[in-house]
């Protein structure tokens, strides 16, 4: 089958050939219909993101339809579309029996510690197939199982419940998938803060109060919107100490600040005055559950959660494409997703 891999860290991907996978009793081989390009696969090409074994097939942003079941699998026949979660864990650990699976040491990534998407087939655990609802596209189906996922993780650890108000620091593709999830949420008034003004002008249009923070300080202007009070929840998604520290500050009485962009900045807190006196709280964010996935995939169903055709690109399954869409990655800042989407 055709695959575009890394072999060698720092230098573009390969085009190879290499043998279709062989499955096992419980795992279901997809044919691959689409396969999101993201920031960590450009990464991982870079060596940001350290992988062990190479050569590897990048991409954990996957759907497509069953090929092939093993002898084991009832839930899935061939033919079914299916989207992957891209966490593979042991499922008998402490972590994986308490459904916090992203803790588990034995916990691989598809497309970095075992071969992804940017191949025509790709092996998963049943476990990681879900099935894909018709209404939601392929390339829908692939994309939201990485930042939509993280995005909902992040409103579940923070508690977000109907009616409060929100904070979103950042509007790329996890600041989009935000927003929309927070309305499904049935959430209270929605502010986002950018310095982007297309992007403060997209949030505008989907019904936020869009924060420019190059006008003035964003948690003024947070603070003033909400007569003094602050917010319920704010979600940090760029991964900077600065905007950290404004999501807490933005924060009203029993606020959540869930901070999700990585940094390796340090952060100051006044304790008393920031964080006690209020009882606010401060939540780390790390990837997304396999519990989570079905909600996910029903707010995408009824349309609560949409990726209109001019937010997706598409490209062939082939190495000068795809190398092209992860340069251009580096330095993007539309939230214009490219998704590979393999001609038969
Ligand atoms: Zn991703
Ligand atoms: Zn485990």
């Amino acid at each position: 089958m055709r695959a575009v891999r890394l072999a060698q860290v720092g230098k573009p991907l390969e085009q190879a050939d290499i043998p279709t996978p062989e499955i096992g009793s419980s795992d279901v081989l997809i044919r691959v219909a689409a396969a999101g390009i993201c920031h960590s696969d450009a990464h991982s090409r870079t060596g940001i993101s350290k992988i062990d074994s190479l050569p590897v097939t990048l991409g954990h942003e996957v759907a497509g339809r069953v090929e092939k079941v093993g002898a084991q699998v009832a839930n899935l026949a061939a033919g079914d579309r299916v989207c992957v979660h891209y966490l593979v864990t042991c499922g008998r650990c402490d972590f994986c029996k308490r459904g916090k699976e992203q803790f588990c040491r034995q916990a691989q990534m598809i497309g970095k510690h075992r071969d992804g998407g940017y191949a025509e087939f790709i092996k998963v655990p049943v476990a990681n197939a879900f099935p894909l609802p018709d209404e939601i596209p392929f390339e829908a189906g692939a994309i939201m199982m990485c930042s939509s996922a993280t995005a909902l993780h992040a409103l579940n650890k923070a508690r977000f419940k109907a009616g409060e108000s929100i904070a979103i620091f950042g509007f790329g593709g996890l600041g989009f998938s935000a927003l929309q999830l927070a309305r499904a949420f049935d959430c209270g008034d929605v502010y986002v803060v950018e310095i982007n003004p297309a992007k403060l002008a997209s949030a505008a249009s989907m019904g936020a109060v869009a924060i420019n923070a190059r006008a003035a300080d964003p948690v003024e202007q947070i603070k003033d919107a909400t007569a003094g009070r602050g917010v319920d929840v704010a979600l940090e998604l760029i991964g900077s100490a600065k905007t950290m520290r404004q999501a807490v500050l933005c924060l009203g009485p029993l606020g959540r600040a869930a901070l999700v962009g990585l940094t390796a900045e340090s952060m100051s807190i006044f304790p008393y005055t920031e964080l006690i006196n209020k009882e606010a709280e401060i939540i780390g964010v790390s990837d997304h559950l396999a519990t989570e996935v079905p909600a996910l995939l029903e707010f995408a169903r009824s349309g609560k959660l949409r990726f209109p055709p001019e937010t997706l690109r598409v490209v062939d399954l082939d190495a000068a494409q795809i190398n092209a869409a992860l340069d251009a990655l580096q330095d993007s800042i539309d939230h214009v997703r490219t998704v590979i989407v393999p001609r038969v």
